[in-house]
């Protein structure tokens, strides 16, 4: 019994009202966020939705699951503050006492101090996303800051519908922080064979009425630009509220925070690695999913598990299909399999496993990857790295 309150309606948010009540929470639960109409999924906006524009079907549940559930949401409105003392969340002249908080306000783009930047656009809400497609109507060229999953997955559409784009990455690889630079490369291949032209080791300096200049000097004609860099976590709520903040809402081992009445989730916490203890923050549908399972069983069972869950994620673009099951830091060994699969190692320990179009491989890797003991090099060389032998 008693009443939870959410601040965030995405991905974890949701997630979380959902699981209360699965979980056979019967007390209220407020879902509070600042965007308009029900929660929905992110991916798509990068992908399939750019192409379609078909909105409902992002939609996490429809309105009659809120209904159904005794889920209130509360939507376009922003949470200024959080009044610990008082147990509430203060929104305008509204204030919604909690007798446990729940953090899940994601994260938002991250905006280098480039001048000119007001000229971008972003891809992080469906408002975001509905204005990409405006744009996309008529032939553009289209200037993309930043070479990861957002970025490029955004470039491969536009490149599709036979745009001319320009993927402009900081970094001398793409997507360096999140894979091996074996599968860089070949992304890299593949971009350039769409006909996208891939700027590496290149920041933009400004962005101007017709399009970005290079730190060189090298100036892309472009009118469109699609600000990519990576994002910040929503944290500020956390930290004037006294709670710890260290590129995100710190939590422990089971998502909780140092005040035992307030938890956090998803893009915006900070947790222990289960596998070094190292703090991490993830941005996967994954994790805002476990992390919001993990919490509910907590405060409906009095569950004192640790988050445990293998981290995994994908990304689309044109038509391969990025996995990689694990998390492996840029500075990994990698070992190359026959097939293509990327084994990602820190000494001896096997980290990640990233694959293109091998559903299977990574299924099996996400699968062994959970069992109590680290899978290790000197057990898989053997076996050619195939990870089939060791299913049981
Ligand atoms: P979010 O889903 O971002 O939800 C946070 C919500 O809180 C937002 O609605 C925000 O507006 C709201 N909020 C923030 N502050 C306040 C406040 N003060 N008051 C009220 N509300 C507030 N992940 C994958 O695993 N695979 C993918 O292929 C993939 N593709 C992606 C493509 C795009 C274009 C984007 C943007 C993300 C993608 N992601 C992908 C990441 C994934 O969507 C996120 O990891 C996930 O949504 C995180 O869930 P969350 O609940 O932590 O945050």
């Amino acid at each position: 019994s008693g009443r939870i309150v959410i601040v965030g309606a995405g991905q974890g948010g949701f997630q979380a009202a959902a699981s209360l009540r699965q979980e056979g929470f019967r007390g209220e639960i407020v879902l509070i966020g600042d965007e308009t109409g029900l929660p929905y999924q992110r991916p798509p906006l990068s992908k399939a939705y750019l192409k379609t524009g078909v909105a409902d079907e992002l939609e996490l549940r429809p309105a009659a699951f809120f209904e159904a559930h005794d889920i209130t949401l509360v939507n376009a409105t922003r949470v200024e503050a959080i009044d610990r003392e008082g147990k509430a969340v203060v929104a305008g002249d509204r204030r919604f006492p909690y007798d446990h908080l729940i953090i899940a306000t994601g994260t938002r783009n991250l905006r280098p101090p480039i001048p000119g930047l007001e000229r971008t656009v972003d891809l992080r809400t469906l408002a975001d996303a509905a204005r990409l497609r405006d744009h996309l109507a008529g032939p553009r060229r289209i200037a993309v800051i930043g070479g990861g999953f957002i970025g490029l997955e955004f470039a491969a559409v536009a490149r599709a519908l036979g745009h001319t784009v320009t993927v402009a990455e900081a970094a001398t690889r793409l997507m360096a922080r999140v894979v091996s630079p074996e599968v860089s490369a070949r992304f890299l291949d593949m971009h350039r064979g769409m006909g996208t032209e891939v700027l590496l080791g290149q920041p933009v300096a400004e962005v101007t009425e017709t399009g970005i200049a290079l730190a060189d000097g090298t100036v892309i004609a472009a009118d469109m630009v699609l600000l990519a860099a990576g994002v910040r976590p929503n944290a500020e709520l956390a930290a004037a509220a006294g709670l710890t903040v260290a590129n995100g809402v710190v939590v422990d081992t089971q998502l909780a925070t140092a005040d035992p009445d307030i938890s956090a989730l998803g893009d915006c916490a900070v947790f222990p690695d289960p596998r070094t203890g190292r703090p991490v923050r993830l941005e996967s549908v994954q994790a805002a999913v476990d992390h919001a399972r993990t919490i509910a069983k907590r405060l409906v069972k009095g569950s004192t598990d640790a988050y445990a869950a293998v981290p995994w994620f994908w990304s689309d673009q044109a038509d391969w299909k990025l996995q990689i099951a694990g998390l492996s830091s840029p500075e990994d060994d990698s070992v190359l399999r026959g097939d293509g699969a990327v084994l990602r190692f820190d000494g001896d320990v096997l980290t990640a496993v990233e694959t293109i179009n091998d559903g299977r491989t990574h299924m099996q890797a996400r699968r062994l990857m959970a069992g109590d003991a680290p899978l290790t090099r000197d057990a898989l060389a053997p076996l050619d790295y195939d990870l089939g032998p060791l299913m049981k």
